[in-house]
């Protein structure tokens, strides 16, 4: 049997028109599709809604939580203002600054993201963001869009049409430019947006000029892609899936580590024929596919579901690599689980994994002064601490150095933790 479908985009002004959708629904839940989805940005598919959410399951079903507004991912004073605005039948611009009167409050930039792209010959890099040593990110302008969105994402002013939030680039010289201008950088990551919602051809406009320069520094370019778990058909059925994976061929050929980071929240995205197919061809191609996600309530917030999502990553050829807390924005105070409950299902999943699994490193704050590990929880002096490290530092000189916060069953995020004995942390100093 061959394995093809076309994709079809379900968003706030049609989903409704979708039968299995709009009987599987309440009054209720569609209502507050309705009022959320005019804040946080909603768009589902029908590979989605056909092959992954459990329509018996509504509305507990994580992959239905994973791209559907639900009410209380607002906090209610917000959604009864939207509510309202909705019902007092305000034109287009008056329910736009209601909605980006919410969206600001909801911490639309997280983490000092803007303080990470860096000034170049005068000029801010839109576009790129180099916070890490080794690694730059690369947001190409026309992928500012994923085939499905995740109700949590920590990207979504992008997609809600902020403009003074968008990081974005036409050009791929200013960034060969800037490469040349760094050679401490080893890794160049295309993320958006999802990159792999570009056609093939416009992704090759980005990659070819960087294959074609010299660059002796630069080792592996990364794609961040959650195509994998939304729209495995762009790498079996698409138009042009057989030139993307062309192009991945290439870029290994010319003797770069293809890195692709796939994003996966759940097994259930593991298990389709297509998603199966879409993995051999990537790493048919000569790229390596590594894994990453948050941990969240309502998706996967047991150890069950990590120690099974792991290992099958395992065995269809995908290495784990991180276990991300959610940040600090948007739907964040629906989906964080307190750090030490992130802890647990972390240890037990990890307890219970082959060697080959224990790649994977969580769970992990992104968060200002770099990527933060929670380690466990120790005794010291005889107060309960947690002990965390950098994997990755604005400042490499932190990486790797054991640090105590006071412990705090409620804490959820970094700024929710004391420095132990001390009234600052080593890297506030
Ligand atoms: C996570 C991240 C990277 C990549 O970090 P690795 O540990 O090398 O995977 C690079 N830049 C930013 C801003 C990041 O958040
Ligand atoms: S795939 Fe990534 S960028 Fe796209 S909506 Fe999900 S979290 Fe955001």
């Amino acid at each position: 049997m061959k394995l093809e479908k076309q994709y079809k985009a379900y968003t706030l002004s049609n989903f409704l028109k979708y039968k299995k959708i709009k009987q599987n629904l309440t009054t209720e839940q569609i209502q507050a599709i309705q009022v959320v989805g005019r804040v946080l940005p909603f768009k589902t598919n029908n590979y989605v809604v056909d092959e992954l959410i459990d329509w018996n399951n509504i509305p507990n079903d994580a992959i239905f939580h994973l791209t559907f507004p639900q009410a209380k991912m607002l906090k209610k004073i917000d959604y009864e203002e939207m509510e309202k605005a909705l019902s007092e039948n305000l034109n287009k611009l008056q329910i736009r600054e209601v909605a980006d009167k919410i969206r600001y409050k909801l911490n639309p930039n997280p983490d000092g993201q803007n303080n990470n792209v860096p000034i170049f010959e005068n000029k801010r890099l839109i576009g790129i963001q180099h916070k890490y040593e080794q690694t730059v990110l690369f947001f190409p302008s026309n992928c500012q869009t994923c085939h499905a969105y995740c109700t949590f994402c920590f990207r979504w002013p992008q997609f809600v049409g902020i403009k003074e939030l968008k990081f974005a680039m036409n050009q791929t010289d200013l960034l060969i430019k800037y490469l040349q201008n760094h050679p401490q950088v080893t890794d160049v990551l295309f993320t958006g947006g999802d990159p792999l919602s570009m056609s093939a051809k416009q992704l090759e406009k980005y990659l070819l000029p960087l294959l074609e320069t010299d660059l002796p520094h630069l080792q592996n370019i990364r794609i961040g892609s959650k195509a994998l778990a939304y729209w495995p058909y762009r790498f079996i059925s698409d138009k042009d899936s057989d030139d993307l994976l062309r192009l991945f061929e290439k870029v290994v050929n010319s003797g770069y580590h293809l890195a692709f980071m796939a994003h996966f929240s759940h097994p259930r995205e593991l298990e389709t024929k297509a998603v199966e197919l879409a993995i051999r061809r990537i790493r048919n191609c000569g790229a390596e596919i590594r894994t990453q996600a948050p941990v969240m309530k309502h998706i996967n917030n047991t150890a069950k579901i990590w120690q099974q999502m792991w290992q099958k990553q395992v065995k269809l050829g995908c290495i784990p690599y991180y276990m991300f807390l959610p940040r600090d924005t948007g739907a964040q105070h629906y989906f964080a689980v307190s750090l030490i409950a992130a802890v647990d299902i972390f240890r037990e999943a990890y307890r219970n994994l082959s060697g080959l699994a224990r790649t994977v490193r969580g769970p992990i704050m992104s968060a200002d002064p770099g990527k933060i590990q929670i380690l466990g929880t120790t005794m010291l002096n005889n107060t309960k601490a947690f002990a965390l490290r950098f994997i990755q530092a604005r400042n490499s000189s932190w990486v790797g150095k054991p640090f105590f916060a006071n412990f705090n069953p409620q804490a959820i995020w970094l700024d929710d933790l004391q420095p132990l004995n001390r009234n600052k942390f080593f890297f506030q100093d």
